[in-house]
């Protein structure tokens, strides 16, 4: 085959050349050809970036201020030659590597998977017929449609444009879009000036069009810029990242301290050097939240995940702290609270009103009038229907063993569906018509027209749109028995308040007859010409998924609105059936232009259905809601919805029939299209921040006890409850688990009966910062009351040690199970039987312990001593002391936020 080595230019030649030279059929290319080239060319991919090595990567988890400080540690235990010491910090240092090591390596899985399902899809003919395949399958040859909106998928021959602007920013810094067309250029034309040509990587601005692929992946344009597109985005959130500053600013506070204790301690104190340096770096690594900043980049790929499952895809991260403070979501209606799934149930004609029978997008089904069948040759006005809406058309209509599945829009398949039904020729009537020429739909005009020759060779024009957009276009109506007569406008308005009132999004028909061969479309040919045929009034129930999520959303504390670029009267018919708050309000786009910005913002706030809106009615909305201090999720799925997605805090695209362009702008992109969906989101997104701040709020008072312990015991001269090789050890092992633990909480049960959290709410509240204080000095008491209790008794300091150790553990597991309730009370049964990974860690720190305890080598190392049953039954009663005295304080706390 020729042409899959393409360093050959194709801009200057013809298209037939081109054609030929690709060995590239009009009506593109057999599946079997296809997959006979793919193995050829290969997929059509950039290379992935390399990564870091494995090594590298774990030696970077080495280069951090605590482990300096206790390799340094380690040097000097060596020095002294306590060999254990030595031994258990290189332990925790090592240790705390492959942790960061490990979880690193599972978030960066977890981001990976979910780019995965960002794949991107073209529009190509392959068999003659048009089909969507994995941009990644695309081979030198194929023929792909593009449109607005789209990313270009490889690189093109234009065959065909239709006011097709392309930018190509990311190729030439250009960010003015280019016109394309199939007109060869001269050979030794720049990039930028290669009309013929389009682009991998670029975008289609405006129009559509049809080209014929001539390189893909590595050898496209993009691909040979090599190290272009690998931009890596670290797995952070502005919370996270505030958190990572913390945590360092922290750790030097520590150290200063630790330094301060250990001069004062061998000055003042005159302790041995040996015994206090081990006191001081077990004191660092008890108070430093090293593990704090991994821990948090689990949560977040955790929740990543979990709204993967639930079919929101966060393209990036910050967006999982906003989706949980969203105040308002802004929601289009087609699709996303309605099915989408079409039926054309009635036709209004001038005369008479018919209803469609028939089930889904089955082509076969009788068009009925007054309760019986319509006669095709008796109503002559439904063959013109049958035409426009066939005509007019981009949809395919395909057979499963399911029932009959649409390619492309579907609405226009529903109308594919109702011609088939008129004209009883099935999925592909008026065959033999050829389109010469086309407007596409623009939801600034609302309406799509099309020329074609039938047969004969004699022009039609057949357009389909918005009621009001085609009636300024009619200059007369189709009469009951042919011909035609005056446009009664006040009829068809009449016609559509009382469609649209039951639901049906109504579109009008209509139609022009033109003498001979013309083959080019132009507006002027519409304006004031065309034959009003009538109204199609076409079904689109509400989704019963997204009832269910709007309530949730309301019990929540969230607004929805819907914004539609459909009638009034259809969104206001589906906004009862969603179950919108205000539903009988409708402010259009006519209204929102007669209002100035602080009227609008009043408006925005106050109404729910805006109707007969186009995109840049969104950003204005936007805007206007935000000056009001909410936090808006907006939808969106054109490429004109871009500057209202990039505008709102949280931009969701439709991962089905979004446009590549509404992705990028978006944050979240959504697999199923479905309002269930963000409000599932919104949910994770709540849950997600709750886990954050719970891992914050175990961690700090957590090392705040172990370290205010050994800084009690160095000022009072005592000696240490907990000897630094033990607070080492009990750093470790409640590190990998407890710690990790509450990355994987699932939601309270009250997250969707909150309101919203406000944006600017501090992580470090004054309630954390209360916490800190009163759990550490808990623990404090805790450990130094069993440590004396066990001195008193007449035991030996190791065994007093063996059991302050213990009690710490143990409170830190009890306190682990009062944070996992913020929100609630923390004795439910729920709470108490806890999840799987809960009880797994709860499990593995108990049996470290016991080894620890009991097991003569660890008791060696650890200078540990067996613990008496008696004594054990004690540190759990103090444990369970501990839990009690807490929860009775957030109680308190809860009943009066509540009071
Ligand atoms: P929605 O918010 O319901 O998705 P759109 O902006 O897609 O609204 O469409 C607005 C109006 O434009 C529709 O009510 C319909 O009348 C008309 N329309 C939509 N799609 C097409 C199309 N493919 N061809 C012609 N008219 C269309
Ligand atoms: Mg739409």
């Amino acid at each position: 085959m020729t042409g899959t080595h393409t360093s050959r230019a194709f801009h200057d030649r013809p298209v037939e050349t081109v054609m030929e030279a690709l060995s590239a059929p009009l009506d593109g290319l057999t599946s079997a050809e296809a997959a006979r080239r793919l193995a050829e060319s290969g997929p059509n991919r950039l290379p992935e970036p390399p990564r870091r090595s494995p090594i590298l990567r774990f030696v970077a988890h080495f280069h951090n201020v605590l482990i300096y400080v206790l390799i340094a540690a380690a040097a000097v235990t060596a020095l002294l030659q306590h060999w254990v010491d030595t031994g258990v910090i290189l332990a925790v240092v090592i240790g705390n590597a492959a942790i960061g090591y490990i979880q690193e390596g599972r978030a960066e899985k977890a981001m990976d998977a979910i780019q995965g399902m960002l794949a991107p899809r073209a529009a190509v003919l392959r068999n003659g017929r048009r089909i969507g395949v994995e941009a990644t399958d695309l081979v030198p040859g194929d023929l792909v449609l593009v449109e607005a909106g789209d990313r270009v998928p490889a690189d093109l021959r234009v065959i065909e444009a239709r006011g097709l602007r392309i930018e190509e920013a990311i190729l030439t810094g250009e960010s003015v879009p280019v016109d394309k067309g199939a007109t060869p250029v001269a050979p030794d034309a720049s990039l930028g000036d290669q009309t013929s040509m389009l682009f991998s990587g670029t975008l289609v601005a405006a129009g559509a069009g049809r080209g014929v692929v001539t390189a893909t992946g590595p050898e496209t344009e993009i691909g040979r810029v090599s190290g272009m597109l690998s931009s890596v985005e670290t797995l952070t959130t502005p919370l996270v990242a505030e958190m990572d500053r913390f945590a360092r600013w922290l750790t030097v506070f520590i150290l200063i301290v630790a330094g301060a204790l250990l001069a004062y301690g061998y000055f003042v104190g005159d302790l041995p050097f040996g015994e206090l340096f081990m006191a001081v770096v077990g004191l660092s690594v008890a108070a430093i939240p090293e593990g704090l900043p991994a821990v948090l980049t689990i949560t977040l790929a955790v929740g990543v995940q979990a709204m993967a499952r639930r079919n929101a895809i966060v393209r990036r991260l910050p967006a999982i702290e906003t989706l949980g403070s969203v105040s308002v979501i802004c929601s289009d209606k087609t699709g996303t609270l309605t099915r989408n799934e079409m039926m054309a149930a009635s036709l209004a004609a001038a005369e008479h009103l018919y209803s469609v029978g028939g089930n889904g997008y089955s082509p076969e089904g009788a068009v009925r009038w007054r309760e019986a069948d319509a006669d095709p040759d008796e109503h002559t006005v439904l063959m013109e229907f049958a035409r426009a809406a066939g005509l007019c058309n981009d949809a395919m209509l395909h057979a499963h063993e399911a029932g009959w599945h649409v390619e492309g829009d579907p609405m226009e398949g529903a109308l594919m569906a109702l011609a088939g039904k008129i004209t009883g020729e099935g999925a592909e009537p008026f065959s033999q018509w050829t389109r010469a020429d086309a407007i596409p739909f623009d939801a600034a005009h609302r309406y799509m027209a099309v020329l074609h020759h039938d047969e004969e060779g004699q022009a039609c024009i057949h357009v389909k749109g918005a009621p009001e957009a085609v009636l300024a276009l009619c200059g007369n109506q189709r009469a009951a028995h042919g011909g035609s007569e005056m446009l009664d406008p006040d009829h068809w308005h009449h016609m559509v308040e009382s469609l649209a009132a039951s639901g049906e999004r109504v579109i009008a028909v209509a139609s022009r007859s033109l003498a001979g061969e013309q083959s080019t479309l132009g507006t002027a040919d519409l304006a004031g010409q065309l034959t009003m045929i009538g109204l199609i009034g076409l079904l689109d129930p509400p989704r019963k998924e997204a009832i269910e999520a709007v309530a949730e959303c309301h019990e929540a504390g969230i607004r929805v609105k819907m914004i539609t670029g459909d009638h009034a009267a259809t969104a206001r018919a589906i906004a009862g059936m969603i179950g919108l708050k205000n539903h009988d309000r409708v402010l259009t786009g006519a209204d929102l232009d007669g209002m100035e910005d602080p009227g609008l913002a009043d408006a925005a706030v106050e109404t729910d259905i805006f109707a007969r809106t186009s995109p840049a009615h969104k950003l204005r909305l936007v805007t206007a809601l935000q000056s009001r201090g909410l936090t808006v999720a907006m939808t969106g799925d054109g490429v004109n919805d871009a500057p209202a997605l990039k505008r709102a805090d949280t931009g969701i695209a439709m991962g089905l029939k979004g446009s590549e362009a509404a992705k990028e702008a978006a944050e979240v992109v959504l697999a199923d299209d479905n309002f269930a969906s963000i409000a599932a989101a919104v949910r994770e997104g709540r849950t997600v921040y709750d886990n954050i701040k719970k891992v914050i709020s175990w961690t700090l008072p957590t090392n705040a006890g172990e370290a205010t312990t050994i800084v009690v015991a160095l000022f009072a001269g005592m000696a240490l409850p907990i000897t630094p090789v033990q607070i080492l050890w009990v750093n470790l092992i409640t590190g990998i688990t407890l710690g990790l633990a509450l990355a994987f909480e699932p939601s309270e049960p009250g997250t969707m009966r909150r309101p919203p959290r406000p944006r600017d709410e501090p992580l470090l509240t004054g309630a954390l910062v209360w916490q800190i204080g009163l759990v550490a000095a808990l623990v404090l008491a805790a450990v130094f009351g069993v440590f004396s209790y066990a001195l008193d008794k007449g035991y030996a300091v190791a065994l007093a040690q063996t059991l302050a150790m213990n009690t710490l553990v143990v409170l830190q597991i009890f306190y682990l199970f009062f944070i996992r309730n913020i929100y609630g009370t923390s004795l439910t049964w729920a709470a108490v039987r806890g999840t799987r990974v809960i009880w797994a860690c709860v499990v593995a720190v108990t049996v470290a312990q016991f080894a620890v305890t009991y097991l003569p080598p660890l008791q060696a190392i650890f200078g540990t001593q067996s613990v008496p049953l008696r004594d054990g039954l004690l540190v759990v009663g103090i444990g369970t002391v501990f839990f009690a005295l807490i929860e009775i304080e957030k109680q308190m706390r809860l009943a009066f936020r509540r009071g």
